[in-house]
């Protein structure tokens, strides 16, 4: 195929023509600083203020309980350092899962080198974490609960009423990173019992480098970036117009859109998952198949290497991820698969595919072909798969 075709959309998605319209004229018409006193400030300070409204409403927030941020990575940073130094005296316990973003995980690895304590919690072979497991671990020293919405790598949804309850009676706080599931899933902070929550606008037509911490009133949470008033003196910095402007339009239209995105998505995602697990022989499902991301694939496929399979699609334009993580030379397998068991030889052999809306049919059938033909040539030179087909014949 001659145009690209992108199914990496857990990665980063397409700004929307309608979100990029939305942001030009705050950088050269209505550039003001919403600090500043003067009226043709006070315009800018006006679209700030409708664009926090809408939003929060997008997840039935109240507005003042909407920070924006600079991305997932500062929401989630923020939430969870933050809300241990504000309750250092209640407690130095955290929960978390196995298998959070980075964002999640390396945070709590910080505030472990600083004397908190954390309890990373199990995810059962489906990719759902165990319920039970938080149960016993809440300690009374236990300060704040963090557990993703959405797994950015396998898609599985997690029970997140039940955690919100769960955290509610035994009035411990709740974190959940949405950065995956914001305006592809209907969330409602108030229902779930979420306290704070962190989405990021790039997830979703939205520019890169702006999201918002959810905060819930009456929480004890510290100022994360000092220097300024904005965001209500919590986090400081001269607040990025066109990006927020530009996120709550993205939103806007997908929360308008989210009935028939998901069926759309479904129905492309039905036909790929179908043909990969029925055309390419050694091939496995990652994650639970109904408790997922409408847009989220990833499967296993037996001998061979992920990121051999990424460069080959790449060379047929087809852009998609694995699940390895290139750290200090060596490609280590995902963290997330194997939280979900997945012995090292077999998560090293993964490929995510995230769709979107805008995807075709054709677009999919031909993936799924290419798929096909690269996974037999590498398994063709895999000395792992000659052997084991000659075990086969053998028997
Ligand atoms: N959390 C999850 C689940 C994500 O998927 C990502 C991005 O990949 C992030 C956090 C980080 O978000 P950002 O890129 O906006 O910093």
């Amino acid at each position: 195929m001659e145009n690209k075709i992108y199914l990496d959309n857990a990665a980063t998605t397409k700004v929307r023509p309608e979100v990029v319209e939305t942001m030009l004229p705050y950088f050269t018409e209505q550039y003001g600083n919403p600090s500043s006193v003067y009226e043709f400030a006070s315009q800018s300070k006006i679209a700030v203020d409708e664009a926090r409204e809408a939003i929060a409403k997008s997840i039935n927030a109240d507005k003042p309980d909407i920070y924006f941020t600079s991305g997932g990575t500062e929401a989630d940073n923020w939430a969870i350092v933050a809300t241990a130094e504000a309750y250092k005296d209640k407690g130095n316990h955290i929960i978390t899962s196995k298998f959070e973003h980075h964002a999640v995980l390396h945070t709590c690895e910080y505030l472990e080198r600083r004397g908190y304590e954390v309890t990373y919690i199990d995810v059962n072979e489906n990719g759902i974490i165990d319920l039970d497991q938080l149960k016993n671990e809440i300690r009374p020293t236990t300060i704040l609960i963090t557990i993703m919405f959405a797994n950015n790598e396998i898609g599985t949804i997690q029970p997140i009423k039940e955690i919100g309850q769960i955290a509610k009676d035994n009035n411990v706080l709740f974190h959940t990173d949405a950065v995956q599931a914001y305006t592809h899933l209907d969330i409602d902070v108030k229902d779930l019992n979420i306290d704070m929550l962190s989405a990021s606008a790039h997830k979703l037509k939205g520019p890169k480098g702006i999201g918002f911490l959810y905060i819930r009133k009456g929480i004890k949470n510290r100022s994360f970036i000092h220097g300024g008033a904005q965001e209500r003196r919590r986090r400081a910095g001269t607040e990025n117009v066109p990006s927020i402007m530009g996120f709550a339009k993205a939103v806007e239209i997908n929360m308008a859109t989210i009935k028939e995105r998901t069926e759309k998505e479904l129905e492309l995602r039905n036909i790929l998952m179908k043909r990969v697990l029925s055309e390419v022989p050694f091939t496995r499902l990652n994650g639970d198949k109904n408790r997922r991301l409408s847009n989220n694939l990833n499967f296993s496929f037996q001998f061979i290497e992920g990121e051999s399979l990424l460069i080959m699609l790449d060379m047929k334009n087809i852009c998609a991820s694995s699940g390895s993580a290139c750290t200090s030379g060596a490609l280590d397998p995902s963290h997330v698969l194997l939280s979900i068991g997945l012995p090292h030889e077999i998560a090293h052999g993964s490929l995510r595919l995230t769709l979107c809306e805008e995807n075709t049919e054709e677009e999919i059938n031909y993936t799924v072909d290419m798929i096909k033909e690269i996974v037999q040539k590498l398994r063709d030179m895999s000395p792992l798969y000659e052997d084991f087909i000659k075990k086969q014949n053998r028997r």
